[in-house]
């Protein structure tokens, strides 16, 4: 059976741009090429889920503009109902990633609609957010929005999953509402200082310490966390000892929205009642497979195809 999984977060459009050099102060410089395509953490995950198989409710906001078309066009082909996407009066979010040859990059994010996801927003979606087998969060949305859905949607009937990127200031409290924490090694060790809590025994070893982060995270109260660690997979506690499910070896060529990939893939299989281990082992192979490939949503593979 198909589970439902409602994302709250991040609508964007991304605006990539390829030059030669990073422009300085003042300058203007001819681009070697730019694309345009949908994004926003939120939005990546919600297709993610989608295109696995489950049954997905997007909650956020796009403004009246032009963007906002191009933003949710990749949500409408994976089949996302948009019913409780708000248009609002600012800007959809947009996100200017400008990249020179080298690889380095300056990023600009103008949050713009994606800051009127509020409280109000999240309280009218209640009623349909209750039915939903598994509820996402993420940190690109006001940190009040994140503290209010996880403490009205606390309890037995719904699973939250906080995906705390970026780590944004929420109460550690409501943190701890959430039923599973989704965070890489970075966003882990900020997740625990908002705990007031430190992993122990750190060891330089990024599986073995994955392991402290998580068994630390669930010792300072989570039910259950996840830490993702790039090319070596992710670590899970659930409860019990940390577990480590690797990731396949792959020929990376684009790492752009893997954890975002690696949260809806796990949303969805959450969603039809697999365990924490299933879920991050269907995470690892999505994952895993959009890095094979350019961009974010446009890389993400449906269920038939994953291998
Ligand atoms: P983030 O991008 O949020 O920092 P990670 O870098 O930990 O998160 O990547 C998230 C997940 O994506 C990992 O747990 C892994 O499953 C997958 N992944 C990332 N990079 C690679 C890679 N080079 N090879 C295989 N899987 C990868």
């Amino acid at each position: 059976m198909p589970g439902t999984v409602a994302v709250i977060g991040s609508i964007n459009v991304d605006l990539h741009l390829l030059v030669d050099r990073l422009p300085g102060p003042g300058e203007t410089l001819l681009g070697a090429g730019g694309t345009l395509s949908p994004g926003g953490k939120g939005a990546n995950q919600a297709v993610a889920a989608a295109r696995q198989g489950a049954a997905v409710l997007m909650v956020g906001a796009v403004g009246r503009d032009a963007n906002a078309a191009a933003a949710t066009e990749l949500l409408r082909q994976s089949g996302v109902d948009l019913g409780l996407v708000a248009e609002v009066g600012g800007p959809t979010g947009l996100a200017v990633v400008t990249v020179d040859r080298k690889g380095e990059n300056s990023i600009v994010v103008v949050p713009g609609a994606n800051r009127e996801v509020d409280t109000a927003l999240v309280e009218a979606a209640l009623p349909r957010l209750a039915g939903c087998d598994v509820v996402v969060l993420q940190g690109e949305v006001p940190p009040g929005t994140v503290e209010f859905a996880l403490r009205a949607l606390a309890g037995p009937a719904v699973r939250t999953v906080l995906n705390l990127a970026p780590v944004i200031p929420v109460a550690a409290e409501a943190m701890l509402a959430a039923d599973v924490l989704i965070v890489n090694e970075h966003e882990a060790a900020e997740a625990l200082a908002i705990l007031s809590a430190a992993p122990s025994g750190l060891t330089g070893d990024p599986v073995a310490d994955g392991g402290a982060l998580v068994a630390a995270l669930v010792a300072a109260g989570l039910g259950a966390a996840v830490v993702t660690l790039g090319a070596r997979g992710a670590v899970l506690a659930d409860g019990g000892q940390p577990v480590h499910v690797p990731a396949p070896e792959v020929a990376a060529v684009d790492t752009t929205g893997a954890g975002d990939a690696f949260v809806g893939a796990a949303a969805a299989a959450l969603s039809r009642g697999a365990g924490l281990y299933e879920a991050c082992t269907l995470a690892t192979a999505v994952a895993a497979q959009t890095v094979t490939a350019h961009g974010a949503q446009q890389s993400y593979p449906w269920a038939e195809n994953v291998q």
